[in-house]
């Protein structure tokens, strides 16, 4: 008699072969409803779609990768200088922006931009609402106000057209965010901007590489800016970047970075600082680790690309499953990561949060993405501080009304029932390995009335 464990891989393996020759097809869909332990989803003890492991994050390999990062701690030179340079006009050139500056981190490089753009207190800055909290802690560093603005459910992205609704006297910026690498609505932002005499700050944290008609993310407003940070797709650990075409305002977000010293054009004859700067400083390591994993980019977009375009033609035809839109003018996505929604009533009411478990246990990461951010403590908090409490007055610090105000109920939707996350690692994987995603949701599918149930 076979052994518990032996019999369950000989099912699987008879359920895969059985399924192939069955539908004829190369790519065929392991699962026979009630047939074996494959169909049986594995949140209920069925077998998992997948259990060998998927594509680490951060790549880091140890004989190719280490020489720069060595020849850097050798030489005792950690502090900005050479590499650091390097590594600037590297990815200027890799965007086709004029300059670039880099900092401690992507939070950071917002921060520097939107001050040294002159945002500050009493300034709207008009925001996206579905996005990571660090671009709105950007705006309340400045003492400025967020705005924000309901999302594109089919995009992810801030809805252009809610933004001009959302202009007042006191509107400065717009800060569109690329999210989850995919390009925001940028023909219709800018157009906008140029009309309202607004500034545009980019953020590009998710969307190295990532394009609107054929112009790099980040390049198309007056400021974009990036991040590093180890989840990333170029990650070194902590890192950000300020690139712009604008060298007057490259100068003084170089000053600004480094105590505001003079730099360039600002304050050439001066001796000291000239600016109320701060200390943003990359160090020649990190630059190191940039550099050396920067030739591999291109080359791991394009494969996520086209792993996402892949996957998406496999779960667009499941029912209840709405993969990312990009729009038209996209020639290129990051894909930092993939995004789908989920619709409960095509999957008997099953809660996204049973759909999410039960995908991870047929071992596929994934998450629920963002939460709301236009209603949490820390913006009351901002409000009650001694800055805004004398830049603003009584009635616009009001923190139910602010709420009120900036209701966003697609971005709600997103956040709370139907988004879904791939991790940007997955997609650096195989076809087959795409495939098992696909699958893996699609045995969901047909489970979902035995999985409802298992809902308490
Ligand atoms: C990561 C990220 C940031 C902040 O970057 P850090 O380097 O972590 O400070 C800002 N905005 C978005 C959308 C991000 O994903």
């Amino acid at each position: 008699m076979m052994e518990p464990i032996d019999r369950r891989k000989f099912l699987k393996t008879n359920a895969l072969i059985g399924a192939g020759a069955v539908a004829g097809l190369s790519s065929f869909t392991p699962w026979i409803h009630g047939s074996s332990d494959v169909s049986k989803p594995a949140l209920l003890g069925g077998t998992p779609i997948r259990t060998t492991p998927w594509p680490k994050w951060p790549q880091w390999d140890k004989d190719r990768d280490e020489e720069l990062v060595l020849k850097v701690l050798r030489s005792g030179v950690w502090s900005r200088d050479k590499v650091v340079q390097e590594f600037e006009a590297k990815w200027a050139e890799t965007l086709g922006a004029k300059r670039c500056l880099t900092v401690v981190n992507g939070t950071n490089a917002l921060i520097a931009a939107l001050v040294q753009s002159k945002i500050g207190g009493g300034d709207e800055v008009i925001v996206s609402s579905y996005t990571f909290i660090a671009t709105i802690v950007a705006i309340l560093q400045t003492g400025a106000m967020p705005v924000f603005v309901d999302s594109d459910p089919d995009t992810f992205q801030l809805d252009a057209t809610k933004i001009e609704e959302k202009v007042t006297p006191r509107t400065r910026a717009i800060l569109p965010v690329h999210i989850l690498g995919l390009p925001a609505d940028m023909g219709k932002i800018m157009d906008i901007a140029q009309r309202h005499d607004l500034v545009v700050i980019e953020d590009a944290c998710q969307a190295w590489l990532a394009e609107w008609n054929h112009k790099k993310a980040g390049t198309i407003g007056h400021a974009g800016c990036f991040s590093f940070q180890n989840s990333k797709n170029l990650p070194m650990g902590e890192g950000g970047a300020i690139v712009s075409d604008d060298d007057d305002f490259m100068d003084r977000c170089f000053s600004y970075h480094s105590y505001g010293f003079p730099y360039g054009n600002i304050g050439v004859t001066n001796v000291s600082a000239v600016l109320a700067g701060t200390k943003l400083r990359l160090s020649e390591y990190q630059a190191a680790i940039g550099l050396t994993l920067l030739p591999r980019l291109d080359g791991e977009t394009l494969l996520r690309s086209q792993n996402a375009a892949y996957l998406r033609g496999k779960i667009e035809g499941i029912p209840g499953i709405s993969p990312y839109v990009l729009y038209p003018e996209v020639t290129r996505a990051s894909f930092h990561l993939f995004p789908f929604r989920y619709h409960r009533e095509a999957f008997h009411g099953m809660s996204r949060e049973v759909f999410l478990k039960a995908l991870q246990a047929e071992g596929i990461p994934c998450s629920s993405g963002y939460v709301p951010l236009n209603d949490k403590l820390y913006l009351k908090d901002a409000f009650e501080s001694k800055n805004y409490q004398k830049m603003y007055e009584a009635k616009e610090l009001d923190f139910e009304a602010f709420i009120a105000k900036n209701q966003c109920p697609e971005t709600d939707l997103l956040c709370q029932q139907t988004g879904v996350w791939i991790f940007q690692s997955l997609l650096l994987g195989s076809r087959q390995d795409m495939d098992d995603i696909a699958n893996a949701i699609q045995k969901i599918q047909a489970n979902s009335a035995a999985l409802a149930r298992h809902q308490v």
